[in-house]
C-alpha cells in the first residue's frame, strides 16, 4: 500500500520528497510553502488565497503571458491546480512523464522568478471577491461566523468573509509581494516529486532547475500566533437564519489534541460509534427510534500546530418541532460513553471500518492522496508517516481509551450547543437545554 519514499534538501534549504509509484509514466509537481490563513493579520487577512490564485497561471520572468501558458499546459494534456489552507498554500502540475523537464521548467521558473502581470492581478482580485461573495451568502454562514467567534476571539478564524473582502479589495501588488517575500522561502518550502520516475536522474534533474537558484534562507521556522484562549461551556447559541424550514443544530466540543496526538484514533473510533451507520448509536435513537431526523454528521477538525485549535462537531437538521427532543437523546448518548465503555462488539465493528478503509486505500494509486498524506507529515514531524503505520494506531486503541477519551471530551466546559433557523427556544426551554449538557 505505503509507496517507496525519499527526502533530499537543497544545499539552499528547499526539502524535496519524493514518492516513487511505478512505471505508469505519470508525474506529478507539487511546490508546498507553509502559509495560509493562520499566518495572516488584520493587514494580510485574504491575502495567502489571492496570491495562490496567481500561482495558479505559473508565470514567471521567462514565461510572462498568462494565455500563452494557458496553451501551452493544455497542449501537453497536463492537470494542475492550486489551493491553500490554514497553513499551507500548494501548486502543482501533473502530466506525461516524458514531458516532466517542461513542468519542471515552468514551475520552478514561477517559484524563483515570480511574474505578477496587472491585468491578472485585477482579474483575480474579482474572481477571489466573487468566491468569498458566494461563500458568504451561504445558507447558514452567519450562523458560521458567529460560533467561529465565540470559539476562536482575537484569533484569525473569527474574522467574517466580509472582513475579508474589504481587505482583498484594498490590496496593492506591493502588499501581495510583500507577503511572498516573507513566506516564500527556501526552508519554508517543500517539494514533491510523485509518479514515476529513477531517483538519481530526477534528484539531478531538481539540482539543475530553477529551484537551486533561489537563494538559501535560515532555518527557523517562520512562528504564526497561536489561539491561546480557553473557551469555557456550556453556551448555547442562536442565529437567526430567515427563509427556512430547518433548524440546524450542533454539538460542539473543543477538543484540546493536535491532529498528530494518539486521541485522535480514539476520536476517530468513538465518531464511527456514534454516527457511522444506521445501526451507530445516534442514528438508532434519532433516527430508527424516535424518527427524529433524516441525517447526522460530524465532523473533525484538529489542527497540525495547535492543540487548542480542535473541535469535534455533531450537527443535524431538523424540524423546530424537533429540537427539544434532539437535544435530549443527544446529551443521553453522550453521558453514557462517559459513564460505561462500548461494547466488545461495538469497538470490533469501529475498528473494521477502519480496516476496511485501509484495504480501500491499499487499491488507490491517487496522487494527490500520497502527496498531501506523506507532504503533510514531513512538513510538520520531518519524517515519512506510512499509510502502514497510521492504521496500525486504531488497533492500538482500547475500550479505556474511549471512555477515557468521553470523559475528557464530553465535559460542560468544553460544549457549545448551537442553533440556527427562523424560530427561537423560550428561555425556559434554552436553560433546560444547557442542564441536559452539565453531567
Ligand atoms: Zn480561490
Amino acid at each position: 500500500m505505503d509507496k517507496k519514499t525519499y527526502i533530499k534538501k537543497l544545499s539552499n534549504g528547499i526539502k524535496c520528497l519524493f514518492i516513487s509509484t511505478g512505471n505508469d509514466g505519470l508525474i506529478q509537481i507539487d511546490v508546498n510553502i507553509r502559509t495560509g490563513m493562520y499566518h495572516e493579520d488584520n493587514d494580510t487577512l485574504g491575502l495567502s488565497h489571492f496570491l495562490e490564485h496567481l500561482n495558479g497561471y505559473f508565470l514567471s520572468k521567462k514565461y510572462q503571458d498568462g494565455r500563452q501558458m494557458e496553451e501551452k499546459l493544455n497542449y501537453y494534456g497536463t492537470f494542475s491546480n492550486a489551493f491553500t489552507t490554514d497553513y499551507l498554500t500548494s501548486y502543482w502540475i501533473k502530466g506525461q512523464k516524458k514531458n516532466f523537464d517542461i513542468y519542471l521548467d515552468i514551475i520552478s521558473n514561477s517559484f524563483n522568478e515570480f511574474h505578477l502581470d496587472k491585468t491578472l492581478f485585477k482579474q483575480e482580485k474579482n474572481a477571489v471577491i466573487e468566491e468569498l461573495q458566494s461563500l458568504k451568502s451561504e445558507k447558514w454562514n452567519k450562523a458560521d461566523e458567529k460560533i467561529s467567534k465565540i470559539l476562536y476571539p482575537k484569533h484569525i478564524e473569527s474574522k467574517s468573509l466580509e472582513d475579508e473582502i474589504k481587505n482583498v479589495k484594498r490590496a496593492s501588488i506591493n502588499n501581495i509581494l510583500k507577503l511572498r517575500q516573507k513566506y516564500y522561502k527556501a526552508h519554508n518550502t517543500l517539494i514533491v516529486v510523485t509518479g514515476d520516475f529513477n531517483i538519481n536522474s530526477m534528484w539531478k534533474m531538481i539540482r539543475d532547475s530553477k529551484f537551486s537558484k533561489i537563494v538559501a534562507s535560515e532555518e527557523n521556522p517562520i512562528p504564526f500566533p497561536l489561539l491561546k484562549y480557553d473557551y469555557k461551556g456550556p453556551r448555547l447559541v442562536y442565529t437567526k437564519i430567515g427563509n427556512t424550514d430547518s433548524t440546524r443544530l450542533q454539538f460542539i466540543y473543543k477538543t484540546h489534541f493536535d491532529a498528530f496526538s494518539n486521541k485522535k484514533y480514539a476520536l476517530d473510533l468513538l465518531n464511527s460509534c456514534l454516527c457511522h451507520d444506521f445501526d451507530a448509536r445516534l442514528y438508532k435513537i434519532l433516527r430508527m427510534d424516535k424518527g427524529l431526523i433524516y441525517s447526522i454528521s460530524s465532523d473533525i477538525s484538529l489542527d497540525n500546530q495547535d492543540s487548542d485549535m480542535g473541535e469535534y462537531e455533531l450537527s443535524v437538521e431538523i424540524s423546530f418541532k424537533n429540537v427539544e427532543d434532539v437535544i435530549k437523546y443527544v446529551a443521553i448518548e453522550l453521558k453514557k460513553l462517559t459513564e460505561k465503555m462500548i461494547t466488545k462488539k461495538e469497538m470490533t465493528k469501529c475498528k473494521n471500518i477502519f480496516l476496511t478503509k485501509k484495504l480501500d486505500m491499499s487499491l488507490t494509486q491517487d496522487f494527490e492522496k500520497y502527496a498531501g498524506f506523506y507532504a503533510n507529515s514531513v512538513m510538520w514531524k520531518g519524517k515519512v508517516i506510512k499509510f502502514e503505520d497510521e492504521f496500525k494506531k486504531y488497533d492500538k486503541v482500547t475500550r479505556e481509551d474511549i471512555i477515557n477519551l468521553a470523559k475528557e471530551l464530553f465535559d460542560k466546559d468544553n460544549v457549545l450547543i448551537a442553533y440556527s433557523g427562523e424560530k427561537k427556544m423560550t428561555k425556559k426551554i434554552e436553560k433546560l437545554s444547557l442542564d441536559r449538557f452539565t453531567w
